[in-house]
């Protein structure tokens, strides 16, 4: 096809790392650690709230307001308010979305424009990167690095630091705008307020912006505490906050999300979601209305979601670094969210009769070894590096355990097995 007849970015959708070890993953009916959802359901109050909607009346099958179903916005403002300890105008300054895979569209397309400078700070959830260019951005990586200990601590998500002098180098006067995501996916990494005090302190030195994805933002273990930038002195006005209610009520199928932000900001994105979707589904919002609206009045107690997810996840991480560590795949203790990622180096695999290219990472390859060999699916860490850091990183592979136990215990069965051969 001539160049004329399609746009720039858009030629690479053969090559998503979820669409490749999904497939993978469903072809070898592997027990799947990989793409990161859950293997059971949302809890019943949200499960009841979708249903009382949809049977509720012909209202919740119609389009509701176009920038968030006011139920949604009014308690997403509230919940949010009282974190961030401001008032957040729920018609200005909150924009409901298709999933946070739409508000981080809608951001990079209403905040970037052509040769604009955007940081990232790698681990990066892979979409950062393809978003950013098409909005004619380029993507400038920092990354966050291990600083090694002793060697007699499990290592953590914690020990993975930025450098601030490094990140300082990174600005020039075409940055725009900083990416983080805290607690961040694949590593877990939890920022502490000092760590975003430091980017915070350099996004109002040079004028920038900061998109903070939050999604996992109630999944955190041993006393970590998740921190919104956004509540900093000075943020407020420069940051886009995007949450997911995919992985607040673990339904990422509902495809609900949001960013909030100040109503300058907020008003840009609304912009470019009308241009795009318009509407979201409303009776998916509805629920998550309820849901939110329970967890208000329960904020803090033993009954409340927010808790009970990431105490019974707490169990599940430790079942699953325990497996891991026994396979000779030495994890790195996740401080939030539900994934975990582990070094392959201790493991040596012939790969000469494997179907690979000779360019492919060894991560890559590993997971399809992996997935082939042993019937057991993750997905490879250097699709969340720039190509200049891929290789720096390729030791790594990612497990998802928001899974049940039986599917946790399957993995086990596998990798006690595979140690056994090594
Ligand atoms: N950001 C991160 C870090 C994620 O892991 C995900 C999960 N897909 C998303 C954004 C997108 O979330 P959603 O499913 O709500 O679109
Ligand atoms: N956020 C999920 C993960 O990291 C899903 C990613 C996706 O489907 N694109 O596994």
């Amino acid at each position: 096809m001539s160049g004329r007849l399609h746009a720039r970015g858009t030629e690479r959708v053969h090559k998503n790392v979820w669409l490749e070890f999904a497939r993978l993953a469903a072809d070898y009916k592997a027990v799947n650690l990989g793409q990161g959802f859950p293997d059971f359901s949302p809890p019943e109050f949200v499960q009841d709230a979708f249903c009382k909607a949809v049977s509720g009346g012909h209202q919740m099958h119609q389009y509701t307001r176009p920038f968030g179903h006011p139920p949604l916005v009014h308690i997403l403002a509230k919940f949010f308010g009282r974190i961030v300890g401001r008032e957040i105008d729920p018609l200005e300054d909150v924009l409901v979305t298709v999933g946070a895979y739409q508000a981080l569209f809608c951001a990079f397309q209403a905040l970037i424009e052509e040769g604009d400078e955007v940081i990232i700070v790698e681990p990066f959830f892979d979409c950062y990167q393809p978003m950013v260019k098409k909005a004619g951005g380029k993507p400038v990586y920092v990354p966050l690095r291990p600083v090694s200990g002793d060697g007699s601590a499990v290592p953590s998500s914690g020990d993975w630091v930025l450098s601030p002098e490094e990140l300082a180098s990174k600005f020039t006067p075409r940055t725009k705008a900083v990416v983080i995501n805290t607690p961040n996916n694949p590593l877990g990494k939890v920022y502490k307020t000092e760590e975003l005090q430091v980017i915070a302190d350099l996004c109002i030195k040079h004028d920038v912006l900061c998109i903070s994805d939050e999604v996992y933002e109630w999944l955190t273990y041993d006393g970590n505490k998740h921190v919104k930038i956004a509540g900093l002195p000075g943020m407020w006005e420069r940051t886009v906050t995007i949450g997911s209610a995919g992985k607040t009520f673990s339904a990422t199928g509902w495809k609900v999300g949001w960013a909030i932000g100040s109503e300058q900001i907020i008003q840009r994105l609304k912009a470019m979601h009308q241009m795009s979707v318009f509407d979201c589904a409303t009776a998916a919002q509805e629920a998550v209305a309820r849901g939110f609206e329970r967890e208000y009045e329960l904020f803090g107690t033993p009954e409340s979601y927010f808790q009970q997810l990431p105490a019974m996840l707490h169990q599940k991480r430790e079942k699953l670094a325990s497996c891991l560590g026994g396979a000779g795949l030495q994890p790195v203790m996740p401080e939030g969210g539900y994934f975990m990622i582990a070094d392959t180096s201790s493991v040596t695999v012939d790969f000469s009769d494997f179907m690979s290219t000779d360019d492919e990472p060894h991560d890559f390859r590993f997971v399809k070894w992996l997935i082939k060999e042993k019937g057991l699916a993750t997905i490879p860490v250097s699709a969340f590096y720039s190509p200049e850091h891929r290789k720096d990183f390729d030791k790594y592979i990612r497990f998802c355990f928001i899974k049940e136990d039986s599917t946790l215990d399957a993995a086990d069965d596998i990798l006690r097995t595979f140690s056994q051969r090594q």
